[in-house]
């Protein structure tokens, strides 16, 4: 490898780029291509390898030469969105899918769900490469920046410009067509604006507002991930909720489960498929806020407007029950605020004295009191002379308060 040296003119990656996206433009600043910039600049022999978990020793190089800071070179490719976009690149780890899938419940319910168990999986990563991305962030045929998140069956349309991705062939930035070369970009319906705003917020903010309140990102990639399974569920299985998921498929107009007649994981339908189901998702979405179809699962109220209350990490919300009033602390705080209050009030030190003195009738044990009283900062002058009347009563049941002054 070549010692390291500046790159003076690489552009600036675009908010959410990937790094190949970006690695392919600073190339062509160059003129060069992609593999050469890597090979022979940064000795780094691959270009496979850059959107899912670049080596560390490339990171650094590509740091230095472009002064970038590491971490935000680091979330350009999928290792730097683990754990709250996928919890692991690994795709052996036993039970993957039930926890990232299916420990939270939205549409339908938890209870009588079927357990799915495949050996192999990672959420969101397709089976084949996507080339999806937005007309409109495209324009510029010098300068296209290619999102990572484009690259993942996430999103339908441009948060920015709210019209479809649509395909393409070929290399941004260098020879790229659209698979519909002449259609002009179709706008995005509500629902899918609305969920791809969200997803949106969850990948450059790490949160989302809901109705009911804001949740962390990773809660939301999870929740989007159990709906889209949810409405792939088979309707044996779907119990009292299967108006729920037929209304939901009848809404946007496709057929029920995008014509799935056995279940896969989302991950490997074919890519239309994923659409459809992703459609069907922002659907769902939009009619349990209008409160058309009504969620049976536990999370599923957050969709549902209330006061903003708080965050929520998305663990089950314990019911928090009313602090019981602990009335011996309350009446030593009085106690406290009528010492402090006694300080420069004569009345009040006598109301106090009085009270303290409950049971205590001989000279002595008032002496002892006044003392006490002294040494909490009230002036003797207010109770030297002062000898109370009468016992308090009503306060038979404070046995112990006069031991506490
Ligand atoms: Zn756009």
């Amino acid at each position: 490898m070549k010692p390291a040296a500046r790159w003076p003119l690489h552009p600036a990656p675009r908010e959410g780029e990937a790094l190949s996206s970006w690695l392919q433009r600073v190339a062509a600043r160059y003129q060069m291509d992609l593999y050469d910039l890597l090979e022979h600049d940064l000795g780094h022999g691959r270009v496979d390898d850059l959107d899912t978990a670049p080596p560390p020793a490339l990171l650094t190089a590509l740091s230095l030469r472009s002064g970038i800071e590491l971490e935000r070179l680091r979330c350009m490719s999928f290792a730097g969105w683990v754990p709250w976009l996928l919890d692991s690149l690994d795709s052996r780890i036993p039970d993957a899918l039930e926890t990232y899938a299916f420990q939270f419940s939205l549409l339908l319910p938890r209870r009588g769900r079927k357990t799915r168990s495949i050996t192999s999986w990672r959420a969101w990563l397709p089976s084949q490469p996507i080339h999806r991305a937005c007309p409109l962030c495209l324009n510029d045929s010098e300068d296209q920046a290619i999102l990572l998140a484009w690259k993942l069956p996430l999103m339908l349309s441009c948060p920015q410009h709210g019209c479809w991705l649509e395909s393409y062939s070929g290399v941004p930035g260098q020879f790229l067509g659209w698979e519909n070369a002449d259609a002009a970009p179709r706008t995005a319906s509500d629902a899918m604006v609305a969920m791809d705003r969200r997803t949106w917020q969850a990948l450059t903010t790490g949160y989302v507002e809901l109705p009911r309140r804001r949740i962390h990102a990773g809660l939301w990639f999870r929740l989007l991930r159990t709906l889209l399974d949810e409405l792939n569920t088979p309707l044996s299985q779907c119990g009292p909720c299967v108006w729920s998921i037929r209304h939901v498929w009848a809404c946007c107009g496709h057929l029920l489960r995008a014509g799935q007649s056995q279940w896969r994981p989302y991950e490997i339908l074919a890519p239309a498929v994923q659409l459809q189901m992703l459609e069907a998702a922002a659907t769902a979405i939009e009619l349990i806020e209008s409160s058309v179809v009504r969620p049976h699962g536990e999370l599923g109220a957050l969709f549902l407007s209330e006061p903003h209350t708080g965050f929520t990490n998305g663990l089950p919300e314990k019911k928090r029950k009313p602090e019981p009033v602990d009335h011996w602390r309350e009446a030593v705080k009085a106690l406290n605020e009528a010492i402090a209050e006694a300080r420069h009030n004569c009345e009040t030190a006598r109301s106090l004295f009085t009270l303290a003195s409950y049971g205590r009738r001989d000279p002595e044990s008032l002496d002892r009191l006044r003392d006490t009283f002294a040494q909490e900062g009230i002036p003797p002058e207010f109770l030297s002379h002062y000898v109370p009347r009468e016992p308090f009563a009503f306060l038979s049941m404070n046995d112990g308060l006069s031991d506490k002054i």
